[in-house]
């Protein structure tokens, strides 16, 4: 089968990069096709553990093509970073290659995303601040700065000299000094200088992969509630989350997708700001946020927590055609004598499975019921028949509420601590 989208279901940090880790294997080709730095994947292999932003999760397997997709808004100073931080642990990195359409983080990009997020005051989206949303938003407003035209300085000197007057401007308005477009110019040839070469022409590549029936995994990033068209508005992030964009910022063609796998966590977290219709507080909310070592992982922000939600993980389901469905983190749930399940919201006194607006969904009632829970540890369980009776019946409660077989269960953060079914 050669294309397989991953994606996360509800609201992000869902462990995708451990599975994205463990299909990547068997690609030849990563593709990421969204987002920037603002994703965390977290990957524990053979080799050590990593802390991916930019990077595909792809990159561990040497013999594969790691893209940076065209959808992509590239940070190069946290790429080197990052490829720093792989190269200093024995990864060479070498499968890397960026599509020369993605866009550019800029500079100004990461200063205006902190300063326009803090002057929004209770309004606030809880944006990770890696510039992402002021990189989208000039890419829309045709503003942005293509990774490829880094090859081409009088092309950037002219955008800039286009753009600086008015995001200069609105720096100065919020306090902070102007940018000197010398400075940026004198950073875009450093980036010339260390990735020029790994610029490729993303549609050639895809294209003969595809001719070639050579294996492709698309990465999404976040989740579904998270999307700019579909999440709980405005508390999203500012590019596709969901399968679809696979085909859009991948450059796959649509039909050419024939796996999407939903990355599902057993339980619900959330970082940043908005609606959570499960969300847990006080001790209960400690316990499991401790249980599972739920800290972001670019930014180290203690995640929200609380219980699964069935209509958030079957809206995903309904977005992004999962055909398979990978839970994870079961083993976090061990030793609970009850686990409560989000069945249903309550909205304005009606209950139903749906996903309502965001303001709707910020008064719906989380409609629970609570399932048996299971003492042992089971995180060096590896076949679906040696999980007690009750963490099956937890799973398959999930299935039918998801609409979607888990046919990768995870049990611990380690590629080897999976069931596959
Ligand atoms: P992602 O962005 O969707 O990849 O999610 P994160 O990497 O931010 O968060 C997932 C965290 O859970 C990481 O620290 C993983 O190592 C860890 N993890 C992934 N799968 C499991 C699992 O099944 N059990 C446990 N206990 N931890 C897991």
């Amino acid at each position: 089968m050669p294309v397989t989208a991953i994606v996360g279901a509800q609201w992000g940090d869902v462990g995708k990069g451990k599975i994205t880790d463990l299909l990547a294997e068997a690609a030849d080709l990563v593709i990421r096709f969204g987002g920037g730095s603002n994703a965390g994947h977290t990957v524990i292999n053979g080799l050590g553990e990593f802390k991916l932003h930019l990077l595909p999760s792809g990159i561990f397997n040497a013999a594969a093509i790691s893209l940076l997709g065209t959808g992509m808004v590239v940070d190069f100073a946290a790429l080197q970073r990052e490829l720093d931080d792989l190269r200093r642990a024995g990864v060479s990195g070498s499968g890397l290659r960026i599509s020369n359409r993605a866009q550019v983080v800029m500079p100004y990009h990461i200063v205006l995303d902190r300063l326009l997020d803090e002057a929004r005051g209770e309004e606030r989206v809880g944006t990770t601040q890696r510039g992402i949303g002021p990189a989208y938003a000039d890419k829309v407003a045709r503003l942005g700065i293509q990774t490829g035209d880094i090859l081409f300085p009088d092309v950037v000197r002219r955008k800039l000299d286009l753009l600086l007057p008015e995001t200069n401007r609105t720096l100065l308005r919020l306090g902070h000094p102007a940018i000197d477009p010398a400075d940026i110019m004198r950073q875009a040839g450093e980036w010339r200088e260390c990735f020029g070469t790994l610029l490729v022409d993303q549609v050639e590549l895809v294209d003969r992969y595809l001719t070639e029936q050579r294996p492709i995994v698309l990465e999404g990033q976040l989740g579904a509630m998270r999307d700019i068209d579909w999440g709980e508005y405005p508390y999203v992030t500012s590019s596709t989350t969901i399968a679809g964009g696979g085909a859009v910022g991948g450059g796959v063609p649509p039909a050419a997708i024939d796996r999407v796998v939903g990355v599902v966590k057993a339980y619900t977290t959330a970082v940043g700001t908005g609606p959570m219709p499960t969300e847990l507080h006080g001790v209960e909310a400690d316990d499991l946020r401790t249980k599972g070592a739920e800290f972001g992982a670019t930014t180290g922000r203690p995640r929200r927590v609380g219980w699964f939600d069935g209509p958030a993980a079957c809206y995903a389901r309904r977005l992004n055609g999962f055909t398979d469905m990978a839970v994870t983190k079961l083993d976090v749930l061990s030793g609970l004598e009850s686990i409560p399940i989000c069945v249903a919201y309550d909205v304005a006194g009606r209950a139903s499975s749906d996903m309502p607006v965001t303001p709707l969904l910020r008064d719906a009632e989380p409609v629970f019921e609570s399932v048996p829970g299971w003492e042992a540890d089971i995180s060096d369980i590896r076949s679906w028949f040696d999980l007690p009776s009750e963490a099956r019946f937890y799973l398959s409660r999930l299935e039918e509420l998801v609409g979607a077989k888990a046919g990768i269960v995870s049990v611990g953060p380690h590629r080897a601590q999976t069931i596959l079914r």
